[in-house]
């Protein structure tokens, strides 16, 4: 098979935007314009670079995903960004995610608790030319306890309670985007802080993350991951840490919708 060229990549962008995206919904023109310039292909292996831009999710390495294009353009647009903001990302990934907020703010700080993957991410953005990231290896669920608050704060995976840390971080009129649910099926929440006191919920659609493991979300345990389906009273290696629900059958990690 012949080896794609930047031609073909920037043909599948377009197509990634027009069906995949214009088709489903998405409208905020910058999400749209910086979706259709950045190289998805360069976030994944080179081994599954010609599925970049299809509607696939797609693994990162560590049991882990990047988000099909879809839930990373409905994540951002439902940031409603408009170019000053400080974003907390929890859940830098393969750092595309990142790239997008990164073109629509003006700093994002990014924790992922997997270092091999932070690394990662840190050197494709540097080779992309974006600046405007701090990153931070550790269990986001805690937030940036060093700084202060934040206009936008995006979650990347699912969590059975909205951490604590993370309302506490927002801003008076800040967002804060989660999938909250069990294992099996979240729904992305936007949370949005009123007051010192008063945080509004609003249910945007339903969707499917990796956990998102930590002090405040689920728990590890000490077993290695098994991506097989297990019997049903097999034990789990991640528990919810409180307040969530327990799973039963099956072994992380699965693929998110
Ligand atoms: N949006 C990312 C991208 O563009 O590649 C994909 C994020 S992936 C669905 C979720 C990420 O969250 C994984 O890399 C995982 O290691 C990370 N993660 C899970 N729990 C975390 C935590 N407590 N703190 C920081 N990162 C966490």
């Amino acid at each position: 098979m012949p080896a794609e060229t930047g031609l073909d990549y920037q043909r599948a962008r377009k197509n990634m935007v027009q069906e995949q995206l214009l088709q489903r919904q998405i409208h905020d023109p910058r999400v749209l314009r910086i979706m259709g310039q950045l190289p998805r292909h360069l976030f994944v292996d080179e081994a599954l670079a010609g599925l970049a831009y299809t509607q696939a999710t797609l693994p990162i390495g560590k049991g882990q995903t990047l988000s099909q294009p879809y839930t990373v353009a409905r994540m951002t647009e439902a940031l409603l960004l408009t170019g000053d903001e400080e974003i907390l990302e929890i859940g830098t990934g393969s750092g595309y995610q990142t790239a997008v907020l990164a073109a629509l703010s003006r700093r994002v700080f990014t924790i992922e608790r997997i270092p091999g993957l932070a690394e990662l991410a840190r050197q494709r953005l540097r080779r992309l030319g974006f600046h405007n990231v701090s990153y931070r290896i550790g269990d986001g669920t805690l937030g940036w306890p060093e700084l202060r608050q934040f206009d936008r704060i995006l979650v990347a995976a699912g969590t059975p309670i909205v951490p604590e840390n993370l309302t506490k971080q927002l801003t008076i009129g800040g967002s804060l985007l989660i999938p909250e649910g069990d294992e099996h099926k979240q729904q992305l929440l936007r949370i949005v802080k009123l007051n010192a006191e008063t945080l509004q919920r609003e249910v945007l659609e339903n969707c499917r993350f990796v956990p998102l493991v930590g002090a405040q979300g689920w728990r590890e345990q000490s077993k290695p991951v098994r991506p097989v389906v297990a019997k049903t009273n097999s034990t789990p290696w991640w528990k919810p840490e409180r307040g969530g629900v327990e799973r039963s059958e099956r072994n992380y990690p699965r693929e998110p919708i």
